[in-house]
């Protein structure tokens, strides 16, 4: 069964041709700069590759272009999209709408656009692309949609509501919706298969620490809580976005700069972090490593609130759960970051937890970090979110 994953953005389109007999990638590459001028990249399995400048006015001309990749030229890898399962799609917010994963409607993809509202960056670029993908693919292809804020849509209430107005709820929808949620599906799901836990008595955080980041805590395979908000700017501090300040910082930074709301959410989002706690060094924890090892102070002291960070929200959801069984690490700082992950542990000698520094010295591999006798297994477990969408599409297609 070969299944197409698709992750659109407002200007991108990565995909990923994943056969699931053995979980291989037999393609994968992104159709970029949609609406500017356009550029393809592509990969086969097997080590073919193509980099080509296109013209991409819509979304509709790269669904074309990745159709042509995939089927002829020197990156063929099919004879054509009817031997294709079905095509999963990364969605980033599904608010209260969609809890789950579902099969693609007109009338879902049109309540994926209104969502926009929530998720502006995002969500409408979705709809275009599963607009363009429902024109090129042939129609018995099941569509499926696969939301980062379904796995977090069993947070209670105390863990989603923000001390705001009642009425911010209930008439505007605000609240904490959470994100990453198939990383966090799959890691936490990974957790108890790798380390031997009960999936129905398991307590688990998971820290996806990446350019974004964000935190969860899973009760039983249930997300009870997480760290990113309405919006993915909360949480933990992350290469360029502030996660969480006093809200209150925002009215004096405006008044100080002569900043309107959307200058406000341009330092937010896309100044702070890492990047504005170390003077602007970099986004990229590479270069804060090296820049702190060889004496930079800015770049230490960026890691260390970071660091200082994840292990405030890990405590805290040491208390929310009473109690874990792992802590896991994952996505491109947590799986990669030998620094992070040690500075992290550090915090937690009161909890019984003992890292194995030997073991520590991993990237990118799935292995437990903690020593034998440490209270808490620590583990490194390398997050595959293309997968994850292939496994829950194929799982709603049984
Ligand atoms: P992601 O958003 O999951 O792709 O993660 C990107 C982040 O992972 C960047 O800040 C990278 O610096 C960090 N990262 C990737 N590889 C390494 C590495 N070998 N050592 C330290 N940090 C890394």
């Amino acid at each position: 069964m070969k299944i197409l994953v698709v992750n659109a953005g407002s200007s991108s389109l990565k995909y990923q041709l994943l056969d699931m007999k053995d979980e291989s990638v037999i393609a994968k590459g992104n159709c970029d700069r949609i609406g500017i001028d356009g550029h393809v990249s592509a990969k086969t399995g097997d080590g073919r590759h193509i980099e080509e400048d296109c013209n991409f006015p819509t979304h509709t001309e790269a669904f074309e272009k990745l159709v042509e990749v995939l089927t002829s030229g020197e990156t063929k890898v099919i004879d054509s999209m009817s031997e294709i399962s079905a095509v999963g799609h990364r969605i980033v917010q599904g608010a209260e709408v969609f809890k789950e994963t579902c099969l693609v409607t007109d009338e879902v993809i049109d309540q994926i656009d209104a969502l926009a509202e929530l998720a502006p960056v995002h969500n409408h670029p979705h709809a275009l692309a599963l607009r363009a993908c429902k024109a090129v693919i042939p129609a018995g292809t099941p569509q499926v949609v696969v939301f980062d804020t379904a796995f977090h849509s069993t947070m209670p209430r105390k863990a989603y509501l923000y001390g705001l107005p009642y009425e911010c709820y209930t008439d505007l929808h605000v609240r904490k919706y959470g994100f990453h949620g198939t990383s966090h599906s799959f890691v936490s799901k990974r957790a108890v298969d790798f380390l031997g836990l009960d999936k129905d008595n398991s307590k688990v955080i998971v820290c996806h620490l990446g350019n974004g980041s964000s935190i969860s805590a899973v009760v039983n395979g249930e997300c009870v809580d997480t760290t990113m908000g309405l919006t993915p700017l909360e949480g933990v501090v992350m290469g360029t976005r502030s996660g969480n300040i006093d809200p209150a910082i925002m009215e004096f930074i405006a008044k100080k700069e002569n900043l309107d709301i959307e200058g406000i959410m341009n330092v937010l989002n896309k100044k702070s972090g890492v990047f504005g706690l170390s003077g602007g060094i970099s986004s990229d924890f590479r270069d804060l490593n090296d820049a702190a090892q060889s004496g930079n102070e800015d770049a230490a002291n960026a890691i260390d609130v970071l660091c200082y960070g994840i292990a405030k929200f890990v405590g805290g959801y040491v208390a929310a759960m009473n109690g874990v069984d792992a802590i896991v690490f994952t996505a491109g700082l947590g799986e990669n970051n030998i620094v992070v992950r040690e500075q992290v542990l550090n915090h937690f000698g009161y909890m019984g937890i003992t890292l194995d520094k030997e073991a520590n010295q991993i990237r990118g591999e799935e292995k437990i970090i903690s020593t034998p006798d440490s209270k808490v297994t620590v583990a490194v477990i390398p997050t595959n979110e293309e997968l994850a969408i292939a496994h829950e599409t194929v799982a709603l297609l049984k």
